[in-house]
């Protein structure tokens, strides 16, 4: 039986995060102001949340000491990545409330069992095979080519994956990675990509953002402009496919899909991520209700808030790219001298090209102008 926060945590309670990035520090900065105190488990010594949680626990994710301390300082412990170890979440649930549960999580850490759990639940992916073995690639599907191969867990941005022209290729780039499981999905040519957040409490009532339309560039989130350009049709399916994953996750907490869409309409999910994502930057500025502080209020078992947007917006991504061009720091003030700019960064101090340091909100009265404002700020920092 999982533990639930009966009555809800109220605020200047402790809630509890896993990992110190920037996903987890968005959240400190939304659990704050709520009136929460927040405490942090992350290895290291100056990470983006660390650096404004009330207490950070530097220890490693798999200290049973510190996950003790956590457990008992908080009632309630969220994540901000989905490759922290079951095990930890596990021993977490032993003493307070975890939200996301460990098998919601254990399910986005695999790509096998995350698209076998998406067609159980009667939603379409990419085709694909899983792959154990250098066999598997020989007896795959010969439609799956030109395909990606993809390994099955510790992927991100576009890191752990290799398209792949033939079964020679393959089986190549199969033992480069060490010969672990993967998935080979066949290449799509995508109309385009979009992700639905929604957030479901424990008492099971979910709320869904609206739909986003993401760029993404070398494997990593370029863009979201929100509300999508899409068909009501496909907006409605993407937000029915998602919230049917969270109720078949039992989900409790932030939970984001990611989809394909094909030029005939299809709408194919391409996998999920069991927290806040970065296709939901944009809530901060342009809703009523972040996806942080959803996150803080389903894990503390309190009312979720409107998701209502009540303006158009469309998220840059700030990679170290533009520390690059910019030879130092971009010129902030002239990124700020666009009066619908929103600028958050992250306090990471060394930039290297890739590496997620920032993003700029726009916000306008209508998308046609967020877009051209975006445009312009994409110019400023390079
Ligand atoms: P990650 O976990 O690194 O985000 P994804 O599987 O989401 O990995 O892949 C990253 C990006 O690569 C996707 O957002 C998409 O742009 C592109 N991509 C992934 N799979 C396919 C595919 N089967 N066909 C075409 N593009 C793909
Ligand atoms: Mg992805």
């Amino acid at each position: 039986a999982r533990r639930v926060p009966v009555p809800a945590l109220p605020p200047g309670s402790w809630l509890g995060m896993l990992g110190g990035g920037q996903l987890g520090r968005m959240f400190c900065m939304a659990a704050q102001s709520l009136g929460y105190r927040v405490c942090v488990l992350d290895p290291a010594d100056d990470s983006p949340a660390g650096s404004v949680a009330d207490r950070h626990l530097k220890a490693g994710y798999l200290d049973e000491t510190a996950l003790d301390e956590l457990g008992r300082l908080c009632g309630a412990v969220t994540t901000e990545f989905e490759n922290v170890p079951a095990q930890a979440l596990d021993f977490l649930a032993q003493r307070c409330v975890v939200s996301p549960a460990g098998p919601s999580v254990a399910v986005a850490q695999d790509r096998i069992v995350e698209k076998g759990f998406v067609r159980e639940c009667g939603i379409e992916t990419a085709p694909y095979a899983p792959i154990r073995s250098a066999g598997d690639l020989r007896a795959a599907d010969p439609k799956l080519f030109p395909g990606i191969l993809k390994a099955a867990r510790l992927g991100y941005d576009g890191k752990g994956q290799a398209t792949v022209a033939s079964v020679d290729e393959a089986v190549a780039a199969f033992e480069s990675f060490g010969s672990v499981p993967c998935v080979l999905e066949k290449r799509l040519a995508l109309e385009l990509e979009v992700s639905v957040i929604v957030a479901r409490g424990f008492d099971g009532k979910a709320v869904a953002y609206p739909v986003s339309e993401n760029v993404h560039v070398g494997g990593i989130l370029a863009t979201s402009t929100v509300p999508a350009r899409v068909s009501q049709d496909v907006a409605a399916r993407a937000e029915a496919a998602t919230r049917k994953i969270a109720q078949a996750l039992d989900y409790v907490g932030v939970l984001c899909v990611e989809f394909f869409v094909l030029a005939d309409g299809a709408l194919l999910v391409n996998e999920m991520a069991p927290r806040p994502h970065n296709s939901g930057h944009y809530t901060i500025d342009a809703c009523v209700t972040s996806q942080f502080e959803q996150q803080a209020r389903a894990m503390a078992g309190l009312p979720l808030g409107s998701t209502r947007q009540h303006q158009h917006a469309v998220m840059l991504n700030l990679l170290g790219d533009c520390w690059v061009a910019a030879g130092g720091e971009p010129p902030w003030a002239e990124v700020l001298a666009f009066p619908e700019a929103k600028l958050h960064l992250y306090g990471k101090t060394e930039a290297r090209a890739g590496r997620k340091m920032g993003h700029v909100t726009v916000v306008a009265d209508s998308l046609a102008h967020a877009v051209h404002v975006a445009g312009q700020v994409a110019r400023v920092v390079g």
